[in-house]
């Protein structure tokens, strides 16, 4: 019978809810557990495509398409396996789903209410994955804090399965902050009771405390908090502030969340996980050997969130090259002909960020020539990658007005445009070509010498495409369509013949990097930036770059 954990916040917001709930999926599938996670999250939004980076960062894509929070990012990179559609679900898609059902029919002529329609969508949905005994533990993040309104239906939902399936099958793990006051040189237990006691007023009670603190906590802290809160002295969890997230496993496993979490469920604790490889990874990240600066051009460069799991990918292939990746944010809207070369001659390589519409587009093609004129290493990913099309095209083809339909729709050199099935559609939300789609590779490609194979998928979110049309003339100049949809002919990444290291990609390859399974594209664009340097280190200056404008 499947267990489940549910995992909730109090205090505050941001207190990393979807790192401890990763970090204890991870030790209990070391343990030897089949272990999944899944959110949910309060907003009305059905998904979070639809979202600016700056309300709630990064959209994240799984496997099958599903546009979801970035805390599934973490799953994944956590648990090194694949998650889905079914594992983020949000207020929008529940009352959507009740809301569909009620026009049918469904319910008979009946009220529909919170309780018990909602709820129990709410329960369906909390359980689906653990039908079919494809999981001993499924652990629910609850998006949110305690308190909020629109937490409470989750809350019911949660009291009332712990009531049908017992306290050892499901437990609720309340991630609290303990806050140091500096003046008084105290820790203060008092807004974790008071989160507590909210919880309990709505007939729900932790059995485990996660801590997040500043100051360690001691032995008779431990046990007033236990006391107030009504939870076993071993139930607190001291959760310390980390160096980086990736020790946040280790972090739990010395305070034994995953050995008490298997106690309350009923389950065998067995012997203790080794994360040999896990352990490895943080060795190399802690001690590397070298470090590299590289750009990251974007437009949402002001919030880290916006490109999670660009970083993160980042840090799996810095791990790999022993290497540290110091990434400079650069704000494309601010780049331009007369100041790129001051804001990226230090520069070890450039990166363009994903994106959508025109703010920052022209800095982000000025960040591509300049490291295609100064052969930087260069990854452009998604709109990155159209933009280097669109680049070469103004730049080395000559076609000075050659844009993407999405920035200029009535240009006559559209080298980028939007994909046929997408033109009819007028809907925003889960219409883009979204999910893993195969991609065949030039067998003499730099990408099949890093993939190590011709046959790739890889993740995709965007409704524009490369425009084949161009295609010979790309070629012929010298920017190869290496790698291509085999069904469909659209070209999914290219790469410049006459440079170290030129590749962009139409996918996401940073949604699929893992800390135990580094993305290869992230990992030799890291490698590509250390011999850059090494080679710059030889010589004083970047090549010149000349500051011509190709006039169409
Ligand atoms: N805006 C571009 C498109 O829709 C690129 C999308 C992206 O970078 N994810 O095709």
């Amino acid at each position: 019978m499947t267990k489940y954990i549910f995992v909730t916040g109090g205090v505050t917001s941001s207190l990393g809810k979807g790192i401890i709930a990763a970090s204890l999926a991870k030790l209990l599938q070391a343990r030897g557990f089949r272990t999944t996670i899944q959110k949910f999250d309060p907003y009305i939004n059905v998904d979070p495509g639809t979202l600016n980076p700056y309300e709630h960062g990064e959209c994240y894509v799984t496997e099958d398409g599903a546009e979801t929070d970035l805390d599934l990012g973490h799953y994944e990179r956590y648990l090194n396996t694949f998650t889905s559609q079914a594992n983020n679900v949000t207020t929008g898609r529940i009352y959507q789903y009740v809301i569909n059902k009620e026009r049918e029919g469904a319910y008979l002529g009946k009220t529909v209410q919170v309780i018990p329609h909602i709820t129990d969508e709410i329960k369906r949905r909390m359980t689906l994955l653990g039908q079919n005994n494809q999981y001993d533990i499924v652990i629910t993040e609850l998006g949110g804090t305690v308190g909020d309104i629109e937490s409470l239906p989750y809350i019911e939902a949660v009291r009332q399965l712990k009531w049908e399936k017992g306290d050892q099958n499901c437990i609720v793990i309340h991630l609290t902050l303990i806050p140091y006051l500096k003046a008084a040189k105290e820790l203060k237990t008092k807004p974790t009771q008071h989160s507590v006691k909210m919880m309990s007023e709505n007939g729900l009670n932790p059995d485990i405390l996660v801590c997040r603190t500043e100051e360690p906590l001691y032995k008779d802290l431990k046990r007033k908090i236990a006391l107030f809160c009504n939870v076993t002295q071993d139930a607190v969890i001291e959760a310390l502030d980390a160096d980086t997230i990736y020790s946040v496993p280790l972090e739990m496993m010395r305070e034994k969340l995953d050995v008490i979490s298997l106690q309350k469920l009923g389950l065998p604790v067995g012997e203790e996980p080794q994360l040999i490889r896990w352990k490895e990874f943080l060795n190399k990240l802690r001690y590397p050997k070298s470090k590299v600066t590289i750009g990251l051009i974007g437009k949402y460069v002001e919030l880290q969130d916006a490109y999670k799991s660009i970083l993160e990918a980042f840090i799996h292939a810095g791990a790999v090259n022993e290497c540290k990746v110091e990434v400079k944010n650069i704000h494309s809207e601010f780049l331009t002909v007369e100041n790129a070369a001051e804001k990226m001659h230090n520069l070890d390589a450039v990166l363009v960020a994903p994106g959508f519409g025109s703010r920052g587009i022209e800095g982000k093609i000025e960040a591509i020539r300049f490291a295609r004129e100064n052969k930087i290493p260069f990854f452009g990913i998604c709109l990155g990658m159209q933009m280097a099309c669109v680049e070469f095209a103004r730049y080395v083809l000559g076609l000075g007005k050659a844009h993407s339909t999405e920035m200029n729709a009535d240009t006559d050199q559209a080298v980028i445009c939007m994909m046929e099935d997408q033109k009819q559609i007028t809907q925003m939300g889960g219409t883009m070509r979204l999910g893993s789609y195969d991609c065949e590779l030039n067998a003499n490609s730099k990408a099949a010498a890093i993939y190590g194979t011709t046959h790739i998928n890889e993740r995709h979110r965007h409704r524009y495409e490369f425009n084949n049309d161009f295609l010979e003339m790309y070629e012929k100049a010298g920017m190869i369509p290496v790698g291509k949809n085999p069904k469909t002919g659209l070209v999914e990444i290219v790469e410049i013949e006459d440079h170290p290291f030129f590749i962009g990609v139409q996918f996401h390859p940073e949604y699929k990097s893992t800390v135990e399974n580094p993305h290869p594209l992230f990992v030799a664009f890291v490698a590509a930036a250390k011999v850059a340097q090494e080679a710059r280190n030889g010589q004083s200056e970047h090549p010149m770059y000349e500051q011509s404008v190709v006039e169409g």
